[in-house]
């Protein structure tokens, strides 16, 4: 099992949602059988009760889970069904903790965010990862996880070193991490700013997670100046600063990070084997 982790940084609704299932899709075009969980760091259990001015459109699983639009992007984008489970909430883990404690699970044991809420959080990601999603039997090659939030908030932060221990657990040539960043234009003379990127990057890198691949979200398309530059300062290779500008279509999303060679990137750095051709025309 392969494990693929988008994070954001900068600002909240930077597109995290639309990367992830993109990626999601490269890899199943590839023949790959292909995941989804969704991390929400709030204390709801799920997205239920919470308003949809607040929070956006509640979307309802064949299981009758209740979760973000994102599980929808990544139903529709994957032709895949998800259950509840593929949505992992702060609330859903301290409940399971809590009812663990409570049934006498950790006697004698002090129950803390470390280790015991990051333990939960690995066992939940790797046993949903191993349920098949397609109809098929068997389990799934790639699960793609989509941290929601920001880097660097409280709420996310046991996601964060949760993450940190299973690149370890799993091996890290089974794990592999998508930071999405913005690059803003600032001024009339329409300059890329890399700073915000920088910034994101290091405060993910202070936690212990250190990016494979850079996901810039900008107006236009990334200059080979700007590429350069978030290479050289975030230490990733510049092939591996991907460009992901406002698009008409967020469907031509994937096109772009194809375009991008990110199909090959990703299976080098995760040892795939991709069992089709990909042709992707548009
Ligand atoms: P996040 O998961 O980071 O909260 P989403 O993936 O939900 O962000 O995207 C936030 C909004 O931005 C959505 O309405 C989405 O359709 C839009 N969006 C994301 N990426 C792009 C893009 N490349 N071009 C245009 N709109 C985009």
């Amino acid at each position: 099992m392969k494990y693929i982790l988008v994070t954001g940084g900068v600002l909240s609704g930077i597109g995290k949602g639309i990367i992830a299932s993109s990626t999601a899709m490269i890899l199943k075009s590839m023949g790959l059988r292909v995941t989804s969980i969704k991390i929400d760091p709030y204390l709801n259990i799920d997205a239920g009760t919470m308003s949809p001015f607040e929070h956006g459109e509640v979307f309802v699983l064949n299981d009758g889970g209740e979760a973000d639009l994102d599980l929808g992007n990544y139903e529709r984008f994957l032709n895949v069904s998800l259950n509840r489970d593929n949505n992992i909430t702060t609330g859903k883990i301290y409940n399971t903790v809590i009812e663990k404690e409570r049934k006498g699970l950790f006697l004698g044991k002090t129950v803390q965010v470390v280790p015991h809420i990051s333990e939960e959080i690995q066992q939940w990601v790797e046993r949903v990862a191993h349920v098949p999603v397609d109809g098929e039997e068997g389990y799934p090659d790639v699960c793609v996880i989509e941290l929601g939030g920001t880097v660097g908030d409280i709420e996310s932060m046991p996601f964060i070193e949760a993450m940190r221990q299973f690149q370890f657990r799993v091996g890290p040539e089974n794990f592999c991490l998508m930071h999405v960043s913005l690059v803003p234009v600032i001024g009339v003379v329409g300059e890329q700013k890399t700073k915000p990127s920088q910034q994101s990057v290091r405060e993910l890198r202070a936690l212990g997670l250190s990016p494979d691949f850079v996901m810039c979200r900008s107006g236009q398309p990334l200059t080979s100046d700007t590429r350069r530059k978030i290479s050289l300062f975030c230490h990733v290779a510049p092939d591996n600063v991907i460009g992901v500008h406002d698009v008409s279509n967020i469907y031509r999303v994937p096109l772009l990070l194809y375009q991008q060679n990110i199909a090959n990137l990703i299976v080098k750095r995760l040892h795939l084997t991709p069992k089709v051709d990909i042709h992707i025309h548009g």
